[in-house]
This record gives structure tokens, sequence and C-alpha cells, in this order.
């Protein structure tokens, strides 16, 4: 599950945002931006309850938070972006079932500003084990699953999926034998490692037999189609590390480059 040739690039826009907030006078406004870079610890579950939600989503909100070197109050994820708010009426709209957890800072490198919990990728589609991803990644996952994996199965089992299996998805952790930080550490990535169809029969993603057609054809499929939805696409064959598994990412590069590997 490590991504050892997981290419380098940029960070994705959403999360490029202001890196600071103003404060207004008072210290009673919310701060709504990032604190990637504030070196704010503490992982997502220690994040007090939240209090203000003036959307119509299930947004996560919070209210201002004292103690932020240098600023005398901020707060945890902030109020949510119009595109983090639409993200998730477009996973309603192709019935993905998630939460909105409370924001993830465990590091600096390693955090959400807005993650959801997701546990299905379409009516009817179980991720198991739920994935804690950015909406945009869970986004990708569903379009690519609706958009590719359901006709590929269809098509050659004439049957549908009932099961995707989550390897892995945000994971605090750097890419093998590198210093670089992982795509998982955003919650930009997902290692899917099988897929169950729903007369029970499992496919799994590990390089199959020459003789079995069905299966290569189902897979090659599925791993062609995830480069229209993610920036980066890895599998077997890519390297030793992804022998198992797909990994998925929306890594951005300043030169636009996909790597559909
Ligand atoms: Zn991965």
């Amino acid at each position: 599950m490590s991504d050892k040739h997981e290419p380098i690039g940029g960070s994705a826009p959403w999360r490029t945002g202001v890196r600071l907030a103003a404060v207004v006078a008072g210290g009673l406004a919310l701060a709504s931006c990032s604190f990637l870079d504030w070196g704010f610890m503490g992982g997502g579950s220690k994040a007090p309850p939240t209090a203000v939600d003036p959307s119509p989503t299930r947004s996560v909100f919070s209210l201002p938070r004292m103690g932020f070197p240098g600023l005398g109050l901020g707060g945890r994820g902030g109020v949510m972006s119009a595109s983090e708010r639409q993200c998730r009426a477009a996973l309603r709209r192709r019935g993905v079932e998630f939460t909105d957890l409370a924001p993830i800072r465990d590091s600096a490198a390693c955090g959400i500003d807005h993650p959801v919990r997701v546990s299905t990728l379409a009516r009817g589609v179980t991720l198991k084990p739920a994935a804690t991803l950015n909406c945009q990644t869970a986004l990708a996952a569903a379009e690519w699953l609706q958009k590719d994996v359901g006709p590929a199965a269809r098509k050659r089992y004439l049957t549908g999926i009932a099961e995707v299996n989550n390897m892995s998805s945000y994971s605090c952790r750097r890419i093998r034998g590198t210093s670089r930080w992982s795509e998982h550490s955003r919650g930009n990535a997902l290692d899917i490692g099988s897929f169950t169809l729903k007369n029970g029969h499992v496919i799994d993603v590990s390089r199959q037999s020459l003789f079995a057609m069905r299966a290569r054809g189902f897979l090659h499929a599925a791993r062609a189609g995830a480069c229209d939805e993610f920036s980066t696409v890895l599998g077997p064959g890519s390297d030793a590390d992804h022998a198992d598994h797909f990994h998925f990412d929306l890594r951005q590069r300043r030169t636009g480059y996909r790597h559909c590997d």
C-alpha cells in the first residue's frame, strides 16, 4: 500500500486556498482558511464537538478556537467552501452514503480540512471498510465505480458490483523509500484491493493468470477508466509496491501531467 513511485506534484487547489485567516476585530469572526501549515497537532478524533452549521448540508463547522500561535483565535476546518458543498451535493446525487468528519490535523503534512467517511460508492455498492477521504477523491471514486466498474462487471459477468475493498484511504505516511509525503496523507488517494460481485464472486486486483481472460478484461477496463477520473493510476505491473492493489489519487501537477500506468 505504499506508493513508491507515486509521482511528485503540487498540491490540489481546493487545499491551497487562504493560509491565514483574517482576524476580525473583537475576536468573534470565524476563520475560513486552511490550517495545513500551522503545525497544529492532533487527529480528527480529538476534535471538539461541532457547533455551527448555517448551510443546508451536513457540513461540519467549529466555533472559533483559542490558542493558535500568533493569532489568538482560530477554528478547525472553518466555513465550508462552495466547492466543498457542491461536492457533497454531487455525492448525494450519485447515491453515495457518507458522513462529514471533524477536520483532521495529524501534523503539518497530514490532515484533511473537510474529510468525509464514505461507506458506499453507489446505491448498493459497499466500500469496505469505509474510507476517510477528501470529498473530491470520494466523488472521483464514485464516478469511476459508476461509469467504469459497474458497466465492466455487467458486460463481463452479467451482474453488478456489491462491494469494493478499500485497502487504504487517509493515512499519514511518506512514499516508501522517499522523504515525500504520500497523497494518502491528505486523504487524496484510495487503494483498492478487490471487487465482490452481487453473485458473491471476488475479483482480486492482483495480477491474474493469462487464462483468466474475463477477470483480466474486467480489471483492465476498471483501471483504464480510472485514468479519466484520477490524475495518478498505479497497479500490478507498475512496481512491486502495487502488485496487489490499484492506487488512485488526485495529485495535481503544475504541468497538468496525469500518470496513468
Ligand atoms: Zn496508495
